[in-house]
């Protein structure tokens, strides 16, 4: 039997391995190694954290382990961020998320690996990386400065590529709240405004995240509000993008409102159109993504976590469903640290269940190539 290890390395094209991969849908907050994240919590002398082996068990995300939903899902990332707040904790966390992400998303690990670090030679390098955050849940409930929670994530995202000789590029994409009020939405936006003016070219745009249930922007109230809050916040300029129709929270003719009214460009786990044309035949949604050039951001492991697939081969039915009309598509790993999986592990995954061919594969790094934010 072939060896999963040569499974990938003949599916990725040796000029791809040379120019490397960008990642454009990774959250912070799951993307910080529970180990590291304890270390620091372990630094600041605290009474009141758990042993470690709990600490972890607690946050690691597996399948069967009480995750059955978005919301489960959400609720486990949320936990792992109520350690992640105030500008110090967020600088490390940023340091960690950021080379573990650039460093090992390309990798399986395996022996002596994780002491070293890293795989000297992965299957690909990452070049470019967005990492998305909402800094006012990092604030502990407004105890500190969103502004010093940006200055310091920016500030340790620039510090860790002139610690690599600028071997990748890093960017940030701001994210607002479902789960969050309008007050706190509106306040969001003029200060991304306000921080793009002179993070430019670190905070690359905005997304919609959280619990779909929670504003499913059906209501058009809802939904001009959020369309306000990315125009002030963004304009004409910055990136667009928005988690949205994961879930059967988001109906059809809302993910296409929302498409449309918020002016995205690409669309987190955009899952109702696909199952639309599954289930009723119509492929609207699909032509409205191609007519659009809308991208799709695709986070395996997390879809399936989420229940949004109930396999992964089924994952690869959508993958040639997207194909079929000429959908673009990218892989990312939305939460890797909480997963415990790199990208070359879902890609390997996928491999081994049949459910992506080494030209999808590249088809989706080409995608995420030219649907980046970040500008080199
Ligand atoms: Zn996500």
């Amino acid at each position: 039997m072939e060896s999963s290890k040569n499974l990938i390395a003949d599916a990725i094209l040796p000029a791809r391995k040379a120019a490397g991969v960008t990642i454009l849908h990774n959250h912070l907050g799951g993307s910080v190694s529970l180990f590291k994240l304890y270390q620091m919590l372990a630094r600041e002398g605290l009474s009141d954290v758990p042993e470690i082996h709990e600490f972890a068990r607690k946050l690691y995300m597996k399948e069967g382990t009480g995750i059955s939903c978005l919301e489960s899902y959400l609720e486990l990332i949320h936990a792992a961020e109520t350690f992640q707040y105030g500008p110090d904790r967020m600088a490390e966390c940023t340091r960690i998320a950021v080379s573990d992400t650039v460093y090992k998303s390309g990798t399986i690990p395996s022996k002596g690996h994780e002491l070293l670090g890293t795989d000297l030679d992965p299957y690909f390098p990452v070049r470019r990386l967005e990492l998305r955050v909402n800094p006012f849940k990092r604030t502990d409930d407004g105890r500190y400065d969103a502004d010093a929670i940006i200055n310091s994530i920016v500030t340790s995202m620039r510090q860790v590529v002139l610690g690599d000789r600028r071997n990748f590029s890093v960017g940030l994409i701001i994210c607002f709240g479902r789960d969050l009020s309008r007050e706190l939405n509106m306040k969001l936006a003029q200060k991304v405004q306000e921080w793009r003016k002179t993070h430019g070219e670190i905070i690359l745009g905005v997304d919609l995240a959280g619990f779909e249930g929670a504003m499913s922007l059906s209501e058009a109230e809802d939904l001009e509000f959020i369309a306000e809050c990315y125009d002030i916040a963004v304009g004409d300029e910055g990136g667009r993008t928005a988690h949205c129709g994961e879930t059967e929270h988001v109906d059809f003719s809302t993910f296409i409102s929302t498409v449309e009214t918020l002016r995205l460009t690409r669309v987190g786990h955009p899952l109702t159109p696909v199952k639309e044309f599954w289930k009723n035949g119509d492929d609207s949604g699909l032509l409205m993504m191609v007519d659009k050039n809308i991208v799709a951001e695709l986070c395996p492991r997390s879809n399936k976590l989420t229940n949004a697939f109930s396999t992964m081969v089924e994952f690869g039915e959508m993958l040639d469903t997207f194909d079929q009309f000429g959908v673009k598509y990218t892989l990312s790993n939305d939460s890797p640290a909480l997963q415990r999986e790199t990208l070359a592990m879902e890609i390997e995954v996928l491999l081994e269940k049949k459910a992506i061919t080494p030209e999808q594969i590249e088809k989706a790094f080409v995608s995420a190539d030219e649907a980046t934010f970040l500008n080199s």
